[in-house]
């Protein structure tokens, strides 16, 4: 399969070959004609799939063969949960536009509203949003919605979790009646169902799964050590390493703060990403992390979600999540566009169910390593009684999904 094949026009085609894709992926390859045909779609995919190219292409096509406004009132309305993605779509969108004629704007909260408001009064054809800051600039007459054709929720799953369902709803109703709608999520969960038969005709359905199936192409190890030893079992395997590019996960935001802090003290150059940071320290350590400049990201796994990290060499859990299947999206960071990569994860004696509920769910045993000096000492009888219970009283599995190989990792869960 080629692009060419796909029927996309030439500006976009020289796009794609200036970005220096050789071929459509799995989920571009399916997606795309679809698109082209006018269908609302419901989509199965992850970052990482290639999903982002998959929905703009064809609407890029679609605005550029449909009619022209004087005044370019927003023809196609990008919503996504984060700030982060928010950008990424659009520094993608641009991308695949530049041989257009077609313009662009990103709208998020956590900036100041005014360049948006400018750039927005310039008319624009693609409009990428978060929902938040997207009613505020609509309640101040700054845009309008009524002329929208082509409507995409990426990542709709993370929406409904960060809890945009009623804007969600606010926006739909500032919508025309007649448009396409695609919905992009990872999972498919009852409420996703619920949110799509709610406003979607008759959507195709189309499915992805990721390239890199996780449990094949990434290397993951587990390295049991103490609680108390973790932060220099982490200095010393970066160090140790001279790993140059590592992506840290905490549970908390705190817990981020703290590792961040010991790691710089540390002449390791850290940042941390998460929801408490402001829009500016988070754009800025995400860029001083992609140049670079910054070795160690440390990031909790909502600020995490969707962040665009081409061949990411490392991840490393600093604790295990305890859903499961958010172990498998933090390792899907690694091993991205069919390069391998390595996910370690330091786990504690109270931790070890985790790591049992993670085994059974890609049904894989991930292999233990040891570093001399940082061997588990800690004992049943050292944990307080409320970890002991949650932790070892039971290991019946809370659902079987032995299937799983990079699909969907939420759909077991309704
Ligand atoms: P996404 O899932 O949209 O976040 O894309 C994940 C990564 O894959 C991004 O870095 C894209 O630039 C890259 N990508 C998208 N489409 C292709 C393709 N056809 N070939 C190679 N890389 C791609």
């Amino acid at each position: 399969m080629t692009f060419n094949s796909l029927g996309l026009s030439e500006p976009l085609l020289r796009a794609i070959s200036k970005k220096g894709y050789s071929e459509p992926s799995p989920i571009q390859s399916k997606v795309i004609p679809v698109i082209l045909d006018k269908k609302d779609v419901l989509a199965s995919a992850q970052t990482g799939t290639g999903k982002t190219a998959g929905f703009t292409l064809p609407i890029l096509q679609l605005l550029s063969d449909g009619q022209e406004y004087r005044k370019r009132p927003v023809r196609s309305l990008i919503l996504t949960p984060t700030r982060e993605l928010a950008a990424q779509i659009y520094d993608n969108v641009r991308a695949y536009s530049a041989y257009t004629d077609l313009r662009s704007a990103v709208i998020f909260g956590g900036v100041k509203a005014n360049p948006q408001i400018a750039s927005l009064k310039k008319g624009v054809d693609i409009l990428i949003a978060t929902p938040g800051r997207l009613l505020d600039l609509h309640n101040q007459h700054a845009l309008s919605l009524h002329k929208v054709e082509v409507l995409v929720l990426d990542e709709a799953d993370r929406m409904l979790d960060m809890g945009f369902q009623r804007d969600i709803n606010k926006i739909l109703q500032l919508l025309p009646p007649r448009r396409q709608n695609l919905l992009f999520s990872a999972t498919f969960s009852k409420e996703i169902k619920r949110l799509a038969n709610g406003f979607m005709s008759h959507p195709q359905y189309v499915e992805a799964t990721p390239e890199n199936t996780t449990v094949e192409k990434i290397n993951q190890q587990v390295y049991r050590v103490d609680k108390k030893r973790k932060t220099d079992l982490i200095l010393d395997l970066i160090a140790g390493g001279k790993w140059q590019q590592v992506l840290v996960f905490t549970r908390t935001k705190h817990g981020a703060n703290r590792l961040t802090e010991k790691m710089n003290k540390a002449d390791i150059s850290a940042a941390a990403i998460h929801g408490n940071k402001s829009q500016g320290a988070r754009t800025k350590a995400l860029a001083g992390f992609k140049e670079g400049k910054v070795r160690v990201l440390v990031a909790t796994d909502i600020a995490a979600r969707g962040l665009d990290i081409p061949l990411l060499p490392h991840v490393i859990n600093f604790e295990l999540p305890n859903v499961p299947e958010d172990y498998v999206h933090r390792i899907g960071r690694t091993g991205r566009a069919g390069a391998s990569g390595v996910a370690l994860s330091l786990v504690s004696l109270e931790e070890m169910e985790y790591l049992r509920d993670i085994e059974k769910l890609i049904d894989t045993q991930i292999p233990a390593e040891t570093v001399e000096g940082f061997e588990l000492t800690e004992k049943l009888s050292d944990l307080p009684p409320s970890t002991k219970k949650k932790n070892f009283k039971s290991s019946q599995p809370k659902q079987k999904n032995k299937k799983f190989r990079g699909r969907n990792p939420r759909q077991n869960r309704n």
